[in-house]
């Protein structure tokens, strides 16, 4: 887990105190901020706290020393390797912004800024530097014991080698340092060679194989002082195609380069650039340059050791001898780089640590490594978020949806372009709820609907849809917003906020109300006539035919009691009731009506279930007016069930009002298959019933 300490500090370096400011204001929550005024305060600041500062918040045009001053020095001293930087400008010439990602920025923020997105990139960077520091660590920890493995083995084998030569214990530990040094020097004066650090390692650990083939030498040849004849010289020789013949037996590692190297090492370690060396007599760079280089330290360390046909030359002797030519022609760079180390050389073999790689090496190594693919992991990451915003901004332009985002912690709202441009605010809001901005949008009751509404959803059943006014540049206009609720993971998820979209419903809503308004209504109860309600209700089906939609039907029981107990007119006011009662219970989009006599109708759509609504309405119009108690008897069909189709839900539900009517009453159910079986048997019956009910008082009334 990477954590951030409040520890950590920030180097803010602005010349304008209020600049500093504003960027403190961002940032001293969490961090501890170090303000420099110019160059030259960042750099005694950078001097003082060094890795203790986790980012540094840098301004091109300072006095004393500017911003690219204050990257120089950063680079001269290795810092920007450790301390990220972001440049925050208002120069957005290409040239400032190319020659700051040069120096090494990781980051360029043009002024003006949003305090938010200045909070999150300082975030995102901290963080990516943090992740990808601990990465180089681990990794760098991890090569430093399998090198040290691989040494171990190497020096093992090597010392073998050595022994058997008669040679100091020390050759095999001086080539290593010799090469390790020549290639570091070569690497800086050219690029011609294309070799890395971490190839660097390997060549040097490879040269330690370079007399490997000495094994298969005769002691009395490899060991015979004084000069060897003609016919023993040439069996010496064989030892460098030996060594090379041994590597290239060995039937696993062949892919690995450091079995390359040291094939190479092994079998043209005794060319010459000349081309008068040997086995292959290989010329300038023909030869491999690993083969080159270790040669030159091989023939270094021989002038500098004592041998049992040699005294020691001197460092100076050897170095001369080798420019002059004495021992052979070498690559001119390679003359140059031995010149250019000369002075270190003594030095680095005579000192007692083995030749290793120190933590800084490692670092450049592993880092070398992470490079490869060309971009490092934070590019990347900020590369593809970036695209990912490009996309979702394309999108919700093409749209013309007003799409947006809440975040509950910290509180904010995110807008796409589009949608804030179209609402005339901000894109990023802190603190909404309490900024007018915002609040004005909405009614106070649309934003508490909907916060109780996605607050109420679950991970599994997150969306809810709600219509509500939004005020668009100072105009109010319907829309339908469809929001999902984000839910945190855990096993207690948390809520956490809700992603989602506006849509402009004001025109389809506007066809709604005219209808509406000219719709025709029943004069007793003021509800509309079941003729309007059914244009209505096919109307908004077509208009939105991806909603879900319920239709219920409901009839008051024993009415006619109340009429033959209490008078017509009592019966009139149980109607008027109900017809009130109806209103209050239903939402403004539900569309109400009476069938006739004491049958209502309700058309409403819903999200995720509508039992909820269906019993909150069940038990609001349940109770009584003044001595009649209102029972009654309720079917719903859901469109999700029996199709968009007014007739066929308006029969379904009327089937699933008539089954309670027969169950006895004061209940809802809702229509399914069964009861359309049931209904048809049932009804025969009925129909043969109510014939025999009018005979009976036809019969009656005879009498
Ligand atoms: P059930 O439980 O089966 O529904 O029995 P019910 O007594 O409610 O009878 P039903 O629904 O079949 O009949 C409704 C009665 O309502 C018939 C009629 O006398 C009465 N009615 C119809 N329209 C009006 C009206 O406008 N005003 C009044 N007061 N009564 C009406
Ligand atoms: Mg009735």
């Amino acid at each position: 887990m990477i954590t951030i300490s409040r520890e950590q500090k920030i180097l803010i370096t602005d010349d304008s105190e209020i600049n500093r400011s504003i960027l403190a204001d961002i940032l001293e929550n969490e961090y501890e901020i170090i303000e420099a005024e110019n160059g030259v305060q960042a750099v005694a600041a950078l001097q003082k706290y060094n890795v203790e500062l986790a980012l540094v918040l840098l301004d091109i045009v300072m006095p004393e020393m500017d911003g690219f001053g204050v990257l120089e020095a950063m680079n001269e001293h290795h810092w920007i390797e450790d301390i990220p930087v972001i440049m925050i400008s208002a120069e957005t010439k290409s040239s400032y912004v190319e020659r700051a990602y040069g120096l090494g920025v990781c980051d360029f923020i043009n002024r003006p800024f949003d305090a938010l997105v200045v909070h999150r990139r300082v975030m995102n960077t901290i963080l990516l530097y943090a992740k990808q520091k601990k990465l180089i660590g681990l990794l760098g920890e991890q090569l430093i014991e399998k090198e040290r493995n691989n040494n171990m083995m190497i020096d093992i084998l090597s010392h073998i080698v050595e022994f058997r030569n008669g040679e100091s214990g020390q050759h095999v530990r001086h080539v290593h340092v010799l090469t390790d040094m020549l290639l570091r020097r070569l690497i800086q004066k050219t690029d011609q060679y294309g070799i890395s650090s971490s190839e660097i390692s390997l060549i040097s650990t490879a040269s330690a194989l370079h007399d490997i083939g000495k094994i298969a030498i005769d002691e009395k040849v490899l060991n015979k002082p004084g000069r060897l004849t003609d016919e023993e010289f040439a069996i010496m020789k064989t030892h460098s195609r030996i060594g090379a013949d041994m590597l290239e037996g060995i039937p696993i590692y062949q892919n690995e380069q450091l079995v390359t190297y040291a094939y190479e090492i092994c079998r043209w370690h005794h060319e010459r650039y000349d081309g008068r060396g040997y086995p292959d007599g290989l010329k300038g760079d023909e030869i491999p340059i690993s083969a080159q280089v270790v040669a030159m330290a091989d023939v270094y360390d021989a002038l500098t050791s004592e041998r049992v046909y040699k005294k020691a030359f001197t460092h100076e002797k050897a170095v001369q001898m080798i420019l002059n030519g004495e021992c052979g022609t070498f690559n001119p760079q390679i003359l140059e780089c031995l010149m250019d180390i000369s002075g270190r050389i003594q030095k680095e073999l005579n000192s007692e640590a083995p030749a290793q790689m120190d933590q800084r090496d490692m670092n450049n190594m592993v880092q070398e490594m992470m490079h490869h693919e060309e971009l490092t992991a934070s590019e990347r990451t900020l590369l593809l978020l970036e695209r990912e915003r490009e996309k979702y901004t394309f999108f919700a332009a093409m749209s013309q949806e007003i799409q947006f985002e809440y975040n509950v912690s910290p509180p904010m709202t995110i807008m796409a372009p589009w949608g804030a441009e179209r609402l005339g605010i901000e894109e990023t809001i802190m603190d909404p709820y309490n900024d007018p901005r915002v609040t004005r949008l909405s009614s106070q009751k649309d934003w508490k609907e909907m916060a109780r509404m996605l607050r109420e959803t679950t991970p599994e059943d997150p969306i809810i849809r709600y219509d509500c006014k939004i005020c668009c540049k100072g105009e109010f206009r319907w829309h339908r917003i469809v929001a999902r609720a984000m839910w945190s993971p855990d096993d207690v998820p948390v809520y956490q906020g809700a992603i989602g979209e506006a849509t402009d419903i004001q025109d389809s809503r506007q066809m709604l109300d005219t209808l509406r308004r000219k719709a025709s209504h029943d004069a007793l109860s003021g509800l509309l006539n079941h003729a309007s309600a059914k244009e209505l209700i096919i109307q908004r089906m077509a208009e939105q035919p991806e909603g879900q939609y319920a239709l219920v039907i409901f009839d008051l029981d024993h009415f006619k009691q109340a009429n033959d107990t209490y008078g017509h007119k009592f019966g009139d006011e149980v109607i008027k009731f109900t017809a009130a009662k109806l209103e209050q219970c239903t939402r403004n989009m539900d569309i109400a009506a009476r069938v006739g006599g004491d049958e209502f109708l309700i058309f409403l759509d819903y999200q995720n279930d509508v039992e909820p609504i269906i019993s909150r309405i069940f038990y609001s119009l349940t109770g009584s007016y003044e001595d009649f108690s209102i029972s009654l008897s309720m079917g719903v069909a859901k469109s999700e069930m029996v199709g968009m189709d007014y007739d066929k839900l308006f029969r379904s539900a009327d089937q699933a009002l008539y089954a309670v009517k027969r169950s006895g009453r004061g209940q809802y159910r809702y229509y399914d298959e069964s009861m359309h079986e049931m209904f048809s048997a049932i009804s025969t019956i009925d129909s043969d019933q109510d014939e025999q009910a009018e005979q009976d008082g036809g019969n009656s009334q005879d009498e």
